[in-house]
């Protein structure tokens, strides 16, 4: 078997991944048509190129600005759906991911077209409890509060996260964190802590790595999003307050090699968060955006990034335990990958 089979055939878990970064061109093209959207082309190579991001862009702005089209994609709650279950559908088909993760931003993604946040929610969720009834997979969703949209969107995705509470596994905060830091959002963040939500903020993503001491010593979350950054600190510190804190990071490692948060694969410090005792797993982010999924992350971790097998084992134990989906469930995906 070559290393390429062995990982495709290895049951997975998913903890970073956007429902926004899921819409597969062909969908795009078909919901273009359905609902009379413009597209710079309609021709399916040509709108592969323009969709997809492979090669690293100038900054994480101008790879978010690739979202425009996967965005207004949610033309209607059917799309929504739609896109919900083709993102768990190609989860589990293409990368045997057993534990899936999916998280969405709904100023972002609900904000074109103007959709209900609850009833989208109810979809969402609905749709991931008719995918588990269907396959041998485990699924939650996690609100996103994007910060660039500004303070009164994100507080007002805080409080729709704590009303729909019993279909939220739970809440993140991303992207632009270094025009939106983190003590910003401490006192809103309180009342998720108050309600048992858990909290995973995308983190030393960009910027400094005091962004994320920051991040940990204002919101306290169990897991953060990429950190990265974290590993500049040559101290060594802020990966130790990660360790301590057993906070697990998710990293994506292709995709900070597209926002240019490193300068090449080989330089992402996964490896090096591993050797240091940091829980970590592995994710994609945006898989069909950035152009990767799971096979595709695996396979630079163990060619290029220094990885084992028995730590893409541990990547996995992490995820499992890390996992804000309740204890019956990931037992059962904790059967299910072998651990
Ligand atoms: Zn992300």
């Amino acid at each position: 078997m070559t290393t390429e089979e062995k990982i495709k055939a290895m049951p997975k878990a998913e903890l970073h991944r956007h429902i926004e970064g899921c819409v597969r061109p062909g969908t795009v093209l078909d919901l273009a048509r359905q609902y009379g959207l413009k597209l710079p082309t309609f021709d399916p190579a040509g709108l592969d190129k323009i969709y997809k991001l492979r090669s690293p862009g100038a900054s994480l702005e101008a790879v978010l600005g690739m979202f425009g089209l996967a965005r207004a994609s949610f033309a209607s709650y059917e799309a929504v759906e739609r896109i919900t279950w083709e993102a768990m559908e190609d989860a589990y088909k293409k990368e045997n991911i057993r534990l899936l993760e999916l998280r969405y931003s709904p100023d972002f993604m609900l904000g074109p077209k103007n959709l209900d946040w609850n009833k989208a929610q109810e979809i969402i969720a609905a749709t991931a409890d008719r995918f588990e009834r269907t396959y041998p997979v485990v699924c939650g969703i996690i609100v996103i509060a994007s910060r660039s949209h500004g303070m009164e969107p994100a507080l007002k995705t805080i409080d729709f996260t704590l009303n729909n509470k019993k279909t939220v596994i739970g809440f993140d905060l991303a992207d632009s964190e270094s025009a939106y830091p983190s003590s910003l959002y401490k006192k809103a963040a309180r009342k998720l802590h108050e309600a048992g939500i858990p909290l995973t903020i995308h983190s030393g993503e960009e910027g400094h790595y005091s962004q994320v001491v920051e991040t940990i010593n204002e919101l306290a979350p169990k897991r953060i999003g990429h950190g990265v950054k974290a590993a500049e600190d040559t101290s060594g510190r802020t990966m130790e307050l990660i360790r301590q804190g057993e906070i697990t990071v998710e990293t994506n490692p292709w995709s900070n090699y597209l926002t240019r948060a490193v300068p090449s694969i080989e330089a992402h410090p996964l490896k090096k968060f591993i050797t240091a005792g940091l829980r970590c797993t592995i994710g994609s982010d945006d898989p069909e955006i950035l152009d990767t999924d799971l096979n595709k992350e695996y396979r630079l971790a163990v060619e290029k990034m220094g990885l084992s097998f028995d730590d893409i084992n541990y990547t996995l134990r992490c995820a499992v335990e890390g996992s804000f989906l309740p204890k019956d469930k990931r037992q059962q995906a904790a059967k299910w990958l072998g651990l």
